[in-house]
C-alpha cells in the first residue's frame, strides 16, 4: 500500500537525499526548489566526507586566534562590516560553547552522525549506482613552520580517544604519498577518509534517481507557508499555492526565511565559503587540508579545488572574489606547479553554508504540528552528513526509533 505525500522544500544534498530515502520507502515525494537541483552551496564544496570532524568549531583555541584571524585580511575568517551587528548575537552564543559541557556534548553529537555517515551513503549510493564517484584514498591534515611535528602530535592525540584513525607522517614520508606537496613539515594521514571528485555529479546523481523511482521535482520559489487547521500546510509560489499533507523544510541557509513565515524563530546564518577551480589535474592523490590556513586542496575530476574561508556577509551582500583569490596565493605556496597559475584563469565560486553557532544542525519535527519537519544547518559538514541526515529523518517521520538520541539536534534548543 502507497504511503502518504510528503513535499520536500530544497533539493540540495540534504533535500535530495531525504527525497530519495523516503521516496524509496514508498511515500510519494514532491521536491522543490526554486532554482536547478543541486545548484546551491552543493554545486561547489571540496568532496570531502569529513568524518574525522567531531569537534563543534567553538573551541578554545579559536578564541585565542580571533582577534589575529580577524585582523588578518587573508585570514581564513572575516566578517563583513555591514554585517557586524547582525552576527554580533550568532557569535555570543559561539563562544558560549567553549564551555566545557556544551562542547563535550557538541562533540558527542558530531561524533554520533559522522561515524553512522558512510554507512548511511552506502545503499543510496548503490541504488543510484554511483559508487564508483567516492575514493577511498584517506586524507592529509598538514602543519606547516618550526611548530609543525609539536602541532601534529597535539591533534592526533586530541582524536585518539575518539577512535578516528590517524597517522603522524614527517616530510619524507608526505614526499612519498603527494609528491608535489611541499612547505609541509609534518601531516596527519587519515587512512578511513574517503572523498568525491566530483561532488555536483554526485548530487545530480542522487537526484535522477529520486526522479527515476517516481519522485517528482517542480520549480518554484516558496514565498509563503501557512499551518492549516487539519495540520496540513499550504505552500505559496508567486502564482499559485500547493497543499501539502507533510512538509520537510531542507533549504539550506535560506531555511529561516521560510520558518520566519511560521514565526519560528532559531539564531541559523550563512558562513559564507568560496572555491577556486583550478584547471590543472593531477597534483594531488586526496584531499590535502591545511591546518593554519583553514582551506583544503582536492583533486577533482576536472581540475584541482581551493576551497574553505569564512566570511559572515549574510545572504544579500554581493560575493567578495578576493576571498576566493587569496586561495591561490595559498596554494601556491605548497605547490610548485600552480605558480604560473593566473586568479583570472581561474573559475570562482561562493556557497552559502547553513550555520548554527553551536556547529550542529537541525533534525527534527516541530513541536505544534506533526506534519511539520526540518532537516538544515549543516554547516562546514552537509556533504558529509546528508545521508544519515536522511536516515534519521525517514525514522521520524515514519514514527520508527531512531539509532541515536536526536535531542542535541532539537529545534528547541536556542
Ligand atoms: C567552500 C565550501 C566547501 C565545502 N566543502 C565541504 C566538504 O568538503 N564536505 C562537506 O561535508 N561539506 C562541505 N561544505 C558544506 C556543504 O556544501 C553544505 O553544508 C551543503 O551543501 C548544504 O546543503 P543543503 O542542501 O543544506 O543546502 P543547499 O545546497 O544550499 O540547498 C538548499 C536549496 O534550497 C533552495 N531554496 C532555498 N530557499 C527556497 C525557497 N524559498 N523556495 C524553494 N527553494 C528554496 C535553494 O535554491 C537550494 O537549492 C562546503 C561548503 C563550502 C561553501
Amino acid at each position: 500500500m502507497r504511503k502518504r505525500a510528503i513535499t520536500v522544500i530544497g533539493s540540495g544534498i540534504i533535500g535530495i537525499c531525504c527525497a530519495l530515502k523516503l521516496q524509496s520507502e514508498g511515500y510519494k515525494v514532491l521536491l522543490i526548489d526554486k532554482n536547478e537541483p543541486a545548484s546551491g552551496c552543493t554545486s561547489g564544496n571540496a568532496g570531502h566526507f569529513a568524518t574525522e570532524q567531531i569537534f563543534p568549531l567553538a573551541n578554545k583555541e579559536i578564541l585565542k586566534q580571533l582577534p589575529k584571524i580577524l585582523f588578518n585580511p587573508n585570514g581564513p575568517l572575516t566578517i563583513k562590516s555591514n554585517y557586524i551587528h547582525k552576527i554580533a548575537p550568532w557569535m555570543i552564543r559561539f563562544l558560549l560553547v567553549t564551555r566545557d559541557q556544551t562542547f563535550q556534548k557538541g562533540t558527542q553529537a558530531l561524533r554520533n552522525l559522522n561515524e553512522a555517515t558512510m554507512d548511511a551513503y552506502k545503499p543510496l549510493l548503490k541504488m543510484a549506482k554511483l559508487e564508483h564517484l567516492v575514493e577511498n584514498k584517506g586524507y592529509l591534515l598538514a602543519f606547516e613552520g618550526t611548530n609543525a611535528e609539536k602541532l601534529a602530535r597535539k591533534e592526533s592525540l586530541t582524536l585518539k580517544p575518539y577512535g578516528i584513525k590517524n597517522q603522524l607522517l614527517n616530510g619524507h614520508e608526505i614526499t612519498e604519498m603527494e609528491p608535489l606537496l611541499r612547505n609541509c613539515e609534518a601531516s596527519l594521514y587519515f587512512p578511513e577518509i574517503s572523498h568525491t571528485t566530483e561532488p555536483h555529479k554526485l548530487a545530480l546523481g542522487l537526484f535522477d534517481h529520486f526522479i527515476s523511482i517516481g519522485g517528482e521535482f517542480e520549480k518554484h520559489e516558496i514565498i509563503d507557508l501557512h499551518n492549516n487547521s487539519d495540520k496540513s500546510i499550504d505552500l505559496m509560489t508567486n502564482s499559485n499555492t500547493i497543499k501539502t499533507e507533510k512538509l520537510l523544510i531542507a533549504a539550506g541557509a535560506f531555511s529561516q526565511k521560510l520558518l520566519d513565515k511560521l514565526s519560528i524563530k532559531t539564531p541559523l546564518d550563512t558562513e559564507r565559503g568560496y572555491h577556486l577551480m583550478v584547471n590543472q589535474s593531477h597534483l594531488l592523490n586526496r584531499p590535502v587540508a591545511f591546518a593554519q590556513r583553514k582551506f583544503i586542496i582536492t583533486p577533482m575530476s576536472n581540475g584541482t579545488r581551493l576551497a574553505g574561508t569564512v566570511e559572515f556577509a549574510g545572504l544579500e551582500n554581493q560575493p567578495n572574489w578576493k576571498r576566493a583569490e587569496m586561495l591561490l596565493d595559498h596554494a601556491q605556496h605548497f605547490l610548485e606547479p600552480l605558480k604560473d597559475s593566473e586568479k583570472q584563469d581561474c573559475q570562482k565560486w561562493m556557497g552559502f553554508r547553513p550555520s548554527f553557532p553551536d556547529s550542529l544542525p537541525v533534525i527534527d519535527r516541530c513541536q505544534t504540528n506533526e506534519n511539520l519537519f526540518f532537516c538544515f544547518g549543516h554547516q562546514h559538514l552537509g556533504l558529509t552528513q546528508a545521508a544519515i541526515s536522511a536516515e534519521l529523518m525517514a525514522d521520524l517521520i515514519d514514527g520508527r526509533e531512531t539509532q541515536f538520541e536526536l535531542s542535541p539536534y532539537s529545534i528547541q534548543r536556542f
